[in-house]
């Protein structure tokens, strides 16, 4: 890890350190290393901290995910940051709203779109088809990167997939 080459890709003229080149769909930082694509906070919290325990994941403290500021970050574990993010309503509280806070996977709440509509031999754009949800939407429910996760999508879904909406999610192994 070249620290130069990586702090050079941070602007630090405000509070909170943004990270200044590509991004992950829910606004982390992202660098490849080595073929590996990192997130930009959890190599700023061990450039400075040293090697993230096992099992914990690093939190934003800002909650402003491009944030790499290492006095932003604390390690804690993936139930904390369900618990955090239910509370909160909203990521970084930017998505309030009933209707958006229904679901969060962090860690530990796993969204098994995948599996069920395999066994319906339904696919992304099968779905986008016949309930009217957007590709985006799908794809990250697909690939269990959603954080908030609509009423009337899950609704939908559950609907054309014939079960009721919980049972699209499942805590995580
Ligand atoms: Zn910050």
């Amino acid at each position: 890890m070249d620290e130069q080459r990586f702090w050079s890709k941070v602007d630090r003229s405000g509070d909170c350190w943004l990270w200044t080149a590509a991004r992950r769909p829910l606004g982390y930082g992202a660098l490849k290393v080595g073929g590996r694509v990192l997130h930009a906070h959890r190599v700023a919290y061990e450039l400075v901290y040293g090697k993230i325990p096992p099992d914990l994941i690093v939190l934003h403290i800002c909650d402003n995910p491009p944030c790499v500021n290492p006095a932003h970050l604390r390690v804690g574990t993936r139930s904390e940051n369900t618990r955090d993010m239910y509370a909160k309503g909203g990521h970084g509280g930017r998505q309030r709203g009933t209707r958006q806070a229904k679901a969060a996977r962090a860690g530990n709440v796993q969204i098994r779109l995948r599996e069920l509509a395999e066994i319906k031999r339904l696919n992304i754009g099968k779905i986008g088809r016949l309930t009217g949800i957007s590709e985006g939407t799908l794809r990250r429910m697909w690939y269990n990167e959603a954080i908030y996760v609509e009423l009337d999508v899950l609704d939908a879904l559950a609907d054309l997939l014939g079960i009721e909406p919980g049972e699209l999610f499942e805590r995580a192994r």
